[in-house]
Protein backbone atom coordinates (compact mmCIF):
# COMPACT_ATOMS: atom_id res chain seq x y z
CA UNK A 1 0.00 0.00 0.00
CA UNK A 2 1.34 3.35 -0.74
CA UNK A 3 -0.04 5.05 2.43
CA UNK A 4 0.32 4.16 5.62
CA UNK A 5 -1.83 6.33 7.99
CA UNK A 6 -4.20 8.97 6.35
CA UNK A 7 -6.74 10.82 6.81
CA UNK A 8 -9.89 11.48 4.94
CA UNK A 9 -11.93 14.34 4.97
CA UNK A 10 -15.56 13.92 4.14
CA UNK A 11 -17.94 16.73 4.13
CA UNK A 12 -20.87 17.29 5.53
CA UNK A 13 -23.27 17.34 2.20
CA UNK A 14 -21.32 14.34 0.89
CA UNK A 15 -23.48 12.34 4.09
CA UNK A 16 -27.13 13.54 2.68
CA UNK A 17 -27.16 11.56 -0.39
CA UNK A 18 -29.85 12.66 -2.82
CA UNK A 19 -31.68 14.11 0.21
CA UNK A 20 -32.13 18.19 0.83
CA UNK A 21 -30.86 17.98 4.21
CA UNK A 22 -29.53 15.44 6.96
CA UNK A 23 -28.10 12.34 6.57
CA UNK A 24 -28.84 8.71 4.15
CA UNK A 25 -28.47 5.86 5.91
CA UNK A 26 -27.60 3.91 2.94
CA UNK A 27 -24.41 6.39 1.57
CA UNK A 28 -23.27 6.15 5.24
CA UNK A 29 -22.93 2.25 4.88
CA UNK A 30 -21.66 2.86 1.42
CA UNK A 31 -18.82 4.92 2.78
CA UNK A 32 -18.35 2.16 5.67
CA UNK A 33 -17.64 -0.42 2.88
CA UNK A 34 -15.48 1.50 1.47
CA UNK A 35 -13.65 2.20 4.47
CA UNK A 36 -13.34 -1.30 5.62
CA UNK A 37 -11.57 -2.06 2.40
CA UNK A 38 -8.65 -0.29 3.02
CA UNK A 39 -8.71 -1.16 7.00
CA UNK A 40 -8.50 -4.42 6.07
CA UNK A 41 -5.41 -3.92 3.90
CA UNK A 42 -3.85 -2.60 7.01
CA UNK A 43 -3.94 1.24 6.60
CA UNK A 44 -4.81 3.66 9.47
CA UNK A 45 -7.63 5.57 9.10
CA UNK A 46 -8.41 8.70 10.63
CA UNK A 47 -11.49 10.77 9.07
CA UNK A 48 -12.38 14.26 9.77
CA UNK A 49 -16.28 15.22 9.09
CA UNK A 50 -18.01 18.24 8.20
CA UNK A 51 -21.57 19.37 9.61
CA UNK A 52 -22.50 21.12 6.50
CA UNK A 53 -25.67 18.92 6.29
CA UNK A 54 -27.07 20.26 9.18
CA UNK A 55 -25.78 23.88 10.27
CA UNK A 56 -23.27 26.39 9.00
CA UNK A 57 -22.51 29.44 11.27
CA UNK A 58 -22.03 31.78 7.96
CA UNK A 59 -25.59 30.52 7.02
CA UNK A 60 -27.21 31.33 10.81
CA UNK A 61 -24.63 35.00 10.56
CA UNK A 62 -26.57 35.75 7.52
CA UNK A 63 -29.95 35.42 8.80
CA UNK A 64 -28.78 37.48 12.02
CA UNK A 65 -27.63 34.88 14.46
CA UNK A 66 -24.45 35.52 16.25
CA UNK A 67 -21.57 34.20 14.11
CA UNK A 68 -19.82 32.41 16.84
CA UNK A 69 -23.02 30.95 18.20
CA UNK A 70 -23.66 29.82 14.74
CA UNK A 71 -20.61 27.92 14.53
CA UNK A 72 -20.94 26.07 17.90
CA UNK A 73 -24.26 24.55 16.27
CA UNK A 74 -21.95 23.81 13.54
CA UNK A 75 -19.18 21.79 15.42
CA UNK A 76 -22.20 20.20 17.25
CA UNK A 77 -23.29 19.32 13.31
CA UNK A 78 -19.83 17.65 13.02
CA UNK A 79 -20.22 15.34 16.18
CA UNK A 80 -23.72 14.28 15.15
CA UNK A 81 -22.09 13.01 11.54
CA UNK A 82 -19.44 11.42 13.78
CA UNK A 83 -22.01 9.69 16.09
CA UNK A 84 -23.52 8.42 12.35
CA UNK A 85 -20.63 7.58 10.67
CA UNK A 86 -19.09 5.90 13.79
CA UNK A 87 -22.58 4.00 14.14
CA UNK A 88 -22.56 2.72 10.56
CA UNK A 89 -18.31 1.89 10.59
CA UNK A 90 -19.07 -0.62 13.50
CA UNK A 91 -22.09 -2.20 11.78
CA UNK A 92 -19.49 -2.76 9.08
CA UNK A 93 -16.69 -4.11 11.81
CA UNK A 94 -14.65 -1.69 11.65
CA UNK A 95 -13.95 -0.83 15.64
CA UNK A 96 -14.45 2.93 15.82
CA UNK A 97 -13.34 5.90 18.24
CA UNK A 98 -14.98 8.99 18.14
CA UNK A 99 -12.65 12.00 19.63
CA UNK A 100 -14.30 15.25 19.94
CA UNK A 101 -12.49 19.23 19.83
CA UNK A 102 -15.34 20.11 22.66
CA UNK A 103 -15.71 17.73 25.49
CA UNK A 104 -18.53 15.74 25.59
CA UNK A 105 -17.74 12.96 28.04
CA UNK A 106 -21.09 10.93 28.25
CA UNK A 107 -20.68 10.50 23.98
CA UNK A 108 -17.60 10.78 23.31
CA UNK A 109 -13.84 10.89 23.93
CA UNK A 110 -11.91 14.02 23.81
CA UNK A 111 -9.54 14.92 21.32
CA UNK A 112 -6.09 13.56 23.08
CA UNK A 113 -3.32 13.00 20.28
CA UNK A 114 -1.14 10.59 21.78
CA UNK A 115 -4.57 8.28 22.83
CA UNK A 116 -5.57 8.91 18.77
CA UNK A 117 -2.44 7.22 17.79
CA UNK A 118 -2.74 4.90 19.85
CA UNK A 119 -6.10 3.65 18.65
CA UNK A 120 -4.66 4.01 14.79
CA UNK A 121 -1.76 1.47 15.98
CA UNK A 122 -4.06 -0.78 16.77
CA UNK A 123 -6.08 -0.21 14.02
CA UNK A 124 -9.50 1.11 15.12
CA UNK A 125 -10.62 4.53 12.55
CA UNK A 126 -10.33 7.50 14.75
CA UNK A 127 -13.25 10.01 13.51
CA UNK A 128 -12.22 13.85 14.86
CA UNK A 129 -15.34 15.39 15.66
CA UNK A 130 -16.20 19.08 16.68
CA UNK A 131 -13.70 20.93 13.85
CA UNK A 132 -11.19 22.73 15.67
CA UNK A 133 -12.96 23.54 18.62
CA UNK A 134 -12.42 27.00 17.37
CA UNK A 135 -15.36 29.45 15.63
CA UNK A 136 -14.56 30.83 12.42
CA UNK A 137 -12.34 28.22 11.58
CA UNK A 138 -13.75 24.86 8.73
CA UNK A 139 -13.74 21.40 9.14
CA UNK A 140 -11.10 21.61 6.02
CA UNK A 141 -8.80 23.34 8.62
CA UNK A 142 -9.38 20.59 11.05
CA UNK A 143 -8.48 17.95 8.87
CA UNK A 144 -5.40 19.52 8.12
CA UNK A 145 -4.31 20.11 11.51
CA UNK A 146 -5.18 16.53 13.03
CA UNK A 147 -3.70 15.18 9.51
CA UNK A 148 -0.25 17.16 10.13
CA UNK A 149 -0.45 16.16 14.56
CA UNK A 150 -0.98 12.51 13.68
CA UNK A 151 1.44 12.25 11.06
CA UNK A 152 -0.70 11.39 8.31
CA UNK A 153 1.31 10.99 5.28
CA UNK A 154 -1.56 12.43 3.03
CA UNK A 155 -5.17 14.37 2.76
CA UNK A 156 -7.64 12.83 1.19
CA UNK A 157 -10.48 14.85 0.37
CA UNK A 158 -13.21 12.96 -0.22
CA UNK A 159 -15.92 14.80 -3.17
CA UNK A 160 -18.24 14.43 -5.94
CA UNK A 161 -15.79 15.53 -8.38
CA UNK A 162 -12.87 13.48 -9.04
CA UNK A 163 -10.78 16.25 -8.96
CA UNK A 164 -9.25 19.86 -9.60
CA UNK A 165 -9.87 20.97 -12.93
CA UNK A 166 -9.11 23.66 -14.84
CA UNK A 167 -12.46 25.77 -14.17
CA UNK A 168 -15.96 24.26 -13.04
CA UNK A 169 -16.60 21.23 -15.02
CA UNK A 170 -20.38 21.58 -13.69
CA UNK A 171 -20.56 25.04 -15.73
CA UNK A 172 -17.54 25.12 -18.15
CA UNK A 173 -17.46 21.35 -20.54
CA UNK A 174 -14.14 22.39 -21.86
CA UNK A 175 -12.67 21.84 -18.15
CA UNK A 176 -9.60 19.68 -18.22
CA UNK A 177 -8.49 17.62 -14.97
CA UNK A 178 -4.62 18.00 -13.60
CA UNK A 179 -3.51 14.50 -12.40
CA UNK A 180 -1.05 16.00 -10.45
CA UNK A 181 -0.58 20.37 -9.15
CA UNK A 182 1.72 22.41 -7.18
CA UNK A 183 0.35 23.98 -4.02
CA UNK A 184 1.57 27.82 -5.67
CA UNK A 185 -0.13 26.18 -8.85
CA UNK A 186 -3.65 25.91 -7.08
CA UNK A 187 -2.66 29.51 -5.61
CA UNK A 188 -1.48 31.28 -8.53
CA UNK A 189 -5.01 30.28 -10.91
CA UNK A 190 -7.46 30.85 -7.87
CA UNK A 191 -8.22 27.31 -7.93
CA UNK A 192 -10.80 26.61 -5.40
CA UNK A 193 -9.16 22.95 -2.98
CA UNK A 194 -9.98 24.34 0.70
CA UNK A 195 -10.56 27.42 2.31
CA UNK A 196 -7.07 29.87 2.20
CA UNK A 197 -6.62 28.99 6.28
CA UNK A 198 -6.72 24.98 5.43
CA UNK A 199 -4.80 25.23 2.09
CA UNK A 200 -1.60 27.54 3.63
CA UNK A 201 -1.43 25.22 6.84
CA UNK A 202 -1.24 22.15 4.07
CA UNK A 203 1.40 23.82 2.38
CA UNK A 204 3.48 24.90 5.23
CA UNK A 205 3.50 21.37 6.12
CA UNK A 206 4.17 20.09 3.15
CA UNK A 207 1.17 17.65 3.67
CA UNK A 208 -0.42 16.49 -0.01
CA UNK A 209 -3.60 16.93 -0.50
CA UNK A 210 -5.80 14.17 -2.98
CA UNK A 211 -8.89 15.80 -3.68
CA UNK A 212 -11.29 12.25 -5.36
CA UNK A 213 -14.77 11.06 -5.95
CA UNK A 214 -15.72 9.33 -3.15
CA UNK A 215 -18.97 8.10 -4.49
CA UNK A 216 -17.39 5.92 -7.11
CA UNK A 217 -16.86 2.36 -5.39
CA UNK A 218 -13.57 0.92 -4.83
CA UNK A 219 -11.95 4.48 -5.59
CA UNK A 220 -10.51 5.13 -1.55
CA UNK A 221 -8.49 1.81 -2.16
CA UNK A 222 -7.31 1.83 -5.33
CA UNK A 223 -6.19 5.34 -4.47
CA UNK A 224 -4.33 4.16 -0.93
CA UNK A 225 -2.97 1.03 -3.53
CA UNK A 226 -0.85 4.03 -5.62
CA UNK A 227 -3.10 4.06 -8.75
CA UNK A 228 -3.32 7.75 -10.30
CA UNK A 229 -6.66 8.53 -9.04
CA UNK A 230 -8.38 12.28 -8.75
CA UNK A 231 -5.77 15.20 -8.65
CA UNK A 232 -3.07 15.04 -6.22
CA UNK A 233 -1.94 18.60 -4.66
CA UNK A 234 2.23 18.50 -3.48
CA UNK A 235 5.19 20.77 -3.49
N1 LIG B 1 -17.01 25.00 12.46
C1 LIG B 1 -16.32 25.86 13.30
N2 LIG B 1 -15.02 25.59 13.61
C2 LIG B 1 -14.35 24.52 13.11
C3 LIG B 1 -15.04 23.65 12.23
C4 LIG B 1 -16.37 23.91 11.91
O1 LIG B 1 -16.88 26.84 13.79
O2 LIG B 1 -13.17 24.31 13.44
C5 LIG B 1 -18.45 25.24 12.21
C6 LIG B 1 -18.71 26.29 11.14
O3 LIG B 1 -19.89 26.99 11.50
C7 LIG B 1 -18.97 25.44 9.90
C8 LIG B 1 -19.69 24.25 10.48
O4 LIG B 1 -19.05 24.04 11.74
O5 LIG B 1 -19.74 26.12 8.96
C9 LIG B 1 -19.65 22.99 9.66
O6 LIG B 1 -18.34 22.75 9.20
P1 LIG B 1 -17.97 22.87 7.64
O7 LIG B 1 -18.71 24.02 7.01
O8 LIG B 1 -16.50 22.86 7.51
O9 LIG B 1 -18.57 21.51 7.11
P2 LIG B 1 -18.56 20.90 5.62
O10 LIG B 1 -18.62 22.05 4.64
O11 LIG B 1 -17.30 20.12 5.46
O12 LIG B 1 -19.79 20.02 5.60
Amino acid sequence: MKYNRILLKLSGEALMGDRQYGIDPERLADYAKEIKQVVDQGVQVAIVIGGGNIFRGVAGASNGMDRVQGDHMGMLATVINGLALQSACEDAGIPTRLQTAIQINEVAEPFIRRKAMRHLEKGRVVIFGGGTGNPYFTTDSAAVLRAIEIEADVILKGTRVDGIYTADPEKDSSATKFDFISFEDVLRKGLKVMDTTAFTLSQENELPIIVFDMNTPGNLLKLIGGEAIGTKVQI
